[in-house]
């Protein structure tokens, strides 16, 4: 794929799905990895009016690489950013959240950081008035997640999947979108290499032995002799979602008891995971 067929695939995903209106204030969520980079590069070359949110994770070195590029990026794409310190809003590092709560808890390093990151990113998006919230999401992700999920035997979970998120509308739950969500992630890869991003290509160094990183090597295993499997997956996945879809009852969403943040349960994951560290 080059780089005019990487751009007109995911113009074509925001086109097909609706994901995008030209008068949405649209927040790109960035990690300053070749995903969301290239996302929120490509919304600003369509000439979508964009900001960028970005969570100081506050992992030393990693993160202080990530943030100097992300902010390099913004000011060259003339982007306004956003950056929130997890220590500011959280109270601790993300270190010492994940070790207090692996001692109490069976939930693993990424599970943990994936929580509590949404949940920020959702609520500061909301505060900064976004109709929508990007994410770099790609392919290989939405693949992953589709099998995790029939891996534990409930598909269900996936119900609020695919390109765009978060089916319901509701005044404290930005909706989310996935542009690339039908890119193979080498393909996000070459294009953010093609065109010199300022990206740190390795991944976080937490995700070693994270159950999504077993099922990412499975996956780009089998696909080493069998091509298409991820879209196959994905696209299956999708054509069966209306379906689920009319089985759930939607209005199981509410609001937390504790934070007030959207929650399909009474208490948000975030929240037990702060009681966990109070
Ligand atoms: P991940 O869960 O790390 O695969 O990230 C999925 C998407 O979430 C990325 O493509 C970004 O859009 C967003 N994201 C991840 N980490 C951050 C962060 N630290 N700050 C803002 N957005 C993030
Ligand atoms: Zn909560």
């Amino acid at each position: 794929m080059n780089q005019k067929q990487f751009e007109r695939k995911a113009k074509k995903t925001i086109q097909k799905y609706n994901l995008l209106k030209k008068s949405d204030n649209i927040i790109v969520a960035i990690s300053g990895g070749k995903d969301s980079m290239s996302v929120l590069y490509l919304l600003k070359k369509f000439g979508y009016k964009v900001e960028a949110l970005h969570i100081n994770l506050e992992m030393g070195k990693w993160s202080e690489a990530h943030l100097h590029n992300i902010k390099e990026f913004c000011s060259e794409l003339k982007a306004p950013l956003h950056v929130y310190s997890v220590r500011k809003e959280l109270g601790r590092s993300m270190c010492s959240i994940k070790s207090i709560v692996k001692s109490k808890a069976k939930l693993q390093d990424c599970t943990i950081c994936g929580i509590l990151r949404r949940w920020i990113i959702n609520k500061k998006a909301r505060q900064l008035g976004a109709d929508k919230l990007v994410t770099g999401h790609n392919l290989d992700d939405a693949s992953q997640t589709v099998l995790m999920n029939y891996f534990k035997g409930n598909l269900m979970i996936g119900v609020n999947e695919g390109p765009k998120v978060g089916i319901i509308e509701d005044k404290k739950f930005v909706q989310r979108i996935k542009p690339l969500y039908f890119i193979p992630e080498k393909e996000v890869e070459n294009y953010s290499r093609s065109m010199k991003f300022p990206v740190v290509y390795e991944r976080c160094p937490c995700v070693v032995g994270a159950y999504r990183h077993k099922i990412r090597q499975m996956l780009d295993e089998i696909e080493s002799e069998n091509k298409n499997i991820k879209e196959n997956i994905v696209k299956s996945f999708l054509k069966i979602l209306p379906k689920l879809r009319k089985k759930t009852d939607f209005h199981d969403l509410r609001y937390c008891k504790s934070c007030g943040e959207p929650s399909r349960n009474e208490i948000c994951k975030a929240c037990i995971i702060f009681q966990k560290i109070k």
